[in-house]
């Protein structure tokens, strides 16, 4: 059992003890006992539940900085895809998705969910690290570097789920998107996900895509998406830039949930995601922060941040996604996961421990404020994942991190890294 004396709850506005037994907060309350807990001293730490990154491709740590001031055809095209074909492989997917774990861990971030190839590998490194997860095996019409066309990815997230699918890793289908898929390989998806497997797709990231999808199949990729049966309330859908109000309408009408990845969008030069309107036609809003290689980093604090102020400037307004709004929607995994994202009895243990005492902390009236717009991810000390330490101030517990550098710093050599 593991207690954690004296913490400030953010949720409960208030300093408490937490017991933790096996991987559930069994106890919150203002004094608790335990002589055989494994006890950590939080005085001065704000505990929260650890962050979701929704949306990523958690091997492409290897590009991350490769490229960068393109926009998103001319990156792909020019420089992601070239060398996805020459480097994509096992080892590597393994290598990459391990840093990026645990640079997500350090900022707080507890669980993720993840669009890439080899995805066996994703789920063997999650393992290792001890991480909560949704993988995906990336679907597309072409051959990628793992499967030679869409059947076979199909199959393989059939085998895949077979194989990992567990309390900790959730297995989905990842069709790429509706202009990489004809509509044929997508009814096949959804025909395979059957509304009860959690899906993730990719939909009008940019305006460009959704003129193309306009052009070839008549409809955005929303609409298309409602046609082939691949919108519903286990839909997950990354980007969202360019949407109307119809497609709005439809995805609300549907349930489906909508990852927004402001940075990624912005870096790329796409747009600003309009979440706070899609909020307010009550659609369930999570956040993501796309791959390393277009963000450049996973820090879904500064992401919270990030998705704030734009749609402050969209909207030209000070009061929209307000503080305790974003972190509503960083610590948003319970559609995912069941009960996780609350410090609540009962909840499943997944929580973080900030510190208060950084310069840039002090001093603190509202901690909903300090989390949005004073701190960052290297004010995480503690992180605690299924009821398990896996960082405990700032040190990670039984993972060789010099290790992991060393191994993903190997590859980048080949691709002329500098460190
Ligand atoms: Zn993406």
């Amino acid at each position: 059992m593991i207690l954690i004396k004296n913490s400030y709850v953010v949720e409960k506005e208030g300093f408490y003890d937490i017991l933790i037994k096996d991987n559930i907060i069994k106890k919150i309350d203002k004094k608790i006992e335990c002589n055989n807990c494994y006890t950590i001293e939080a005085k001065n730490h704000l505990v929260v539940p650890a962050f979701c990154n929704a949306h990523t491709h958690l091997a492409m740590s290897l590009f991350r900085g490769l490229a960068d001031d393109l926009n998103l055809m001319s990156w792909l095209n020019d420089y992601i895809f070239p060398n996805e074909a020459k480097y994509v492989n096992k080892d590597m997917v393994y290598k990459c998705s391990k840093l990026s774990m645990l640079e997500m861990i350090r900022g707080g971030t507890g669980c993720f969910m993840d669009m890439y190839f080899f995805e066996e590998e994703v789920a063997r490194a999650a393992h290792e690290i001890g991480m909560r997860g949704v993988i995906g095996e990336g679907i597309v019409d072409f051959e990628s570097p793992s499967c030679r066309n869409a059947d076979e990815a199909i199959s393989k997230t059939k085998s895949l789920k077979e194989e990992f699918e567990s309390d900790m890793l959730k297995v989905s289908f990842a069709p790429h998107s509706t202009y990489t898929l004809s509509n044929k390989s997508l009814k096949k998806i959804a025909d395979a996900a059957n509304q009860s497997i959690i899906v993730q797709v990719h939909a009008s990231e940019t305006k460009d895509e959704v003129d193309i999808v306009l052009k070839d199949k008549g409809k955005t990729p929303i609409e298309v998406l409602r046609d082939v049966g691949l919108l519903h309330n286990n839909t997950y859908l990354a980007h969202c830039v360019e949407i109307n109000g119809n497609d709005m309408n439809l995805i609300k009408q549907a349930g489906s949930s909508v990852v927004i990845n402001p940075q990624s969008n912005m870096k790329l030069g796409n747009g600003i995601v309009p979440f706070v309107d899609m909020a307010k036609h009550g659609i369930n809003i999570l956040i993501g922060t796309d791959g390393s290689a277009s963000n450049n980093s996973l820090d879904i604090v500064q992401e919270l941040k990030a998705a704030s102020l734009a749609n402050k400037v969209l909207a030209r307004k000070a009061d929209v996604a307000n503080a305790k709004e974003m972190f509503k929607i960083g610590t948003n995994s319970r559609t995912l996961f069941g009960n996780t994202g609350k410090i609540e009895e009962g909840y499943k243990a997944d929580l973080s421990l900030i510190s208060a005492d950084s310069l840039n902390a002090v001093p603190m009236y509202n901690p909903y404020s300090h989390i949005l717009y004073s701190l960052n991810s290297k004010d995480v000390d503690t992180v605690i994942i299924n009821g398990k330490v896996i960082m405990e101030h700032n040190e990670f517990k039984g993972i060789d991190e010099d290790k992991v550098k060393y191994d993903v710093r190997n590859l980048a050599k080949d691709l002329g890294a500098i460190f």
